[in-house]
């Protein structure tokens, strides 16, 4: 995976399927943000950061929630404040805290976190048993679980919510603090028709993120407890997390929450479109999708991951490698059905380009 800036100016035209983030604020979200009443957040004052917070922990089925920049530092400051240095976090092998936050738990909330092997993302209540150390001198203590819904490198995968509050029970049986990573909770939720309340009862806390499926430019809310969210805002307060007048990117969030949660549908419907398609193209192998990330494996085309979305870039339209062979492709706002078709001729060009040269 990489995130390496790119110099050059994304080409016009272009279909941008590299993630759910590249989505650029519709214009009536710009009238909501533009219009905006605003104040300062730090001393509690912003009334649409306010009534965001208020909003979402309604949603959350929490007492209270918190107006964060991104998504890592909701996780980060979780970390925070359920752990103490030297705990450990048990979380899917591939989870965003552990391969995509810059190993920030180390660097910040100085935790130990073990890899759960999971299927597509997902673990069961005896692998959580399983991993859960006994109390003991020499061990680090297990003092958290960390679950993503969807979880996104197995594949935008959705829990069955049976299963997620039970892996969450489990951990609160021996005694861990639990926290749910919903920076696509509201994919899960449209995908499932499960309120997002019921996605996160067994969590202590929980968040959402608004600048992937929902469209908006800045923001991620975390919810918990009054408690919590109390000793959270030390540390937002530490690292630098809070705003000013930061009403200017929550309005773009509470639009999203009234525009763009259902459509949602959408993305999901175009993500099983491309699959359709690519199912049908020699030496693509294509993961079942369940909502708006695509993956599939170029290793039938003699190709690498990179090699492939570098010609696939050529040809006009931008995906993502996602391991050496592994490719992801995120529908959102911004494309189209049309789109779709578009990429999968695209795809259907640089497979004959490789044939050709074989
Ligand atoms: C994107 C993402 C994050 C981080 O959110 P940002 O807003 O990009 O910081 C965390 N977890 C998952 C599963 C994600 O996909």
């Amino acid at each position: 995976m990489s995130y390496a800036p790119k110099p050059e100016a994304i080409p016009p035209g272009l279909i941008n399927l590299y993630s759910d983030t590249q989505t650029k604020p519709t214009p009536g979200m710009r009238e909501a943000i533009a219009r905006a009443e605003v104040g300062d957040e730090q001393r509690g004052e912003d009334p649409t950061i306010n009534t965001l917070c208020a909003r979402v922990a309604d949603l959350l089925g929490k007492e209270a929630a918190m107006f964060l920049p991104s998504g890592t530092m909701c996780n980060e400051i979780a970390l925070l404040v359920h752990c103490r240095p030297g705990d450990e976090v048990i979380g899917a092998s591939d989870c965003h805290i552990l391969v995509a936050e810059g190993g920030a738990p180390a660097a910040l909330a100085s935790v130990l976190v073990t890899p759960l092997r999971s299927v597509r993302g997902l673990f069961t209540p005896a692998d959580v048993e399983a991993a859960i150390r006994p109390p003991s001198r020499y061990a680090p203590r297990t003092r958290l679980l960390a679950a993503e819904q969807t979880a996104n490198m197995g594949g935008g995968t959705v829990w069955p919510v049976a299963q997620l509050n039970e892996v969450a029970d489990t951990a609160k049986r021996h005694g861990l603090a639990t926290h749910l990573d919903g920076a696509r909770l509201m994919n899960a939720v449209v995908a499932s028709g499960v309120p997002a309340a019921e996605h996160a009862k067994g969590f202590d806390t929980a968040w959402i993120d608004f600048t992937k499926g929902l469209g908006a430019p800045v923001g991620a809310v975390l919810a918990g407890s009054l408690a919590l969210i109390g000793e959270a805002w030390r540390w937002k307060q530490r690292l630098g997390g809070a705003f000013r007048q930061g009403g200017i990117c929550a309005a773009g969030c509470l639009y999203a929450l009234d525009h763009h949660v259902e459509r949602l549908a959408e993305d999901h419907a175009h993500a099983r479109l491309l699959v359709a398609g690519l199912a049908q193209l020699p030496g693509i192998a294509v993961e079942t999708p369940e909502t708006n990330l695509v993956f599939f494996d170029v290793s039938g085309t003699g190709m690498t991951a990179e090699a492939f979305c570098v010609a696939l870039e050529a040809e006009g339209v931008r995906m993502g490698a996602m391991g050496r062979t592994r490719v992801r492709a995120c529908t959102h706002l911004d494309v189209t059905e049309r789109d779709m078709r578009t990429a999968l001729g695209a795809v259907e060009r640089v497979l004959a380009a490789v044939r050709r040269a074989a």
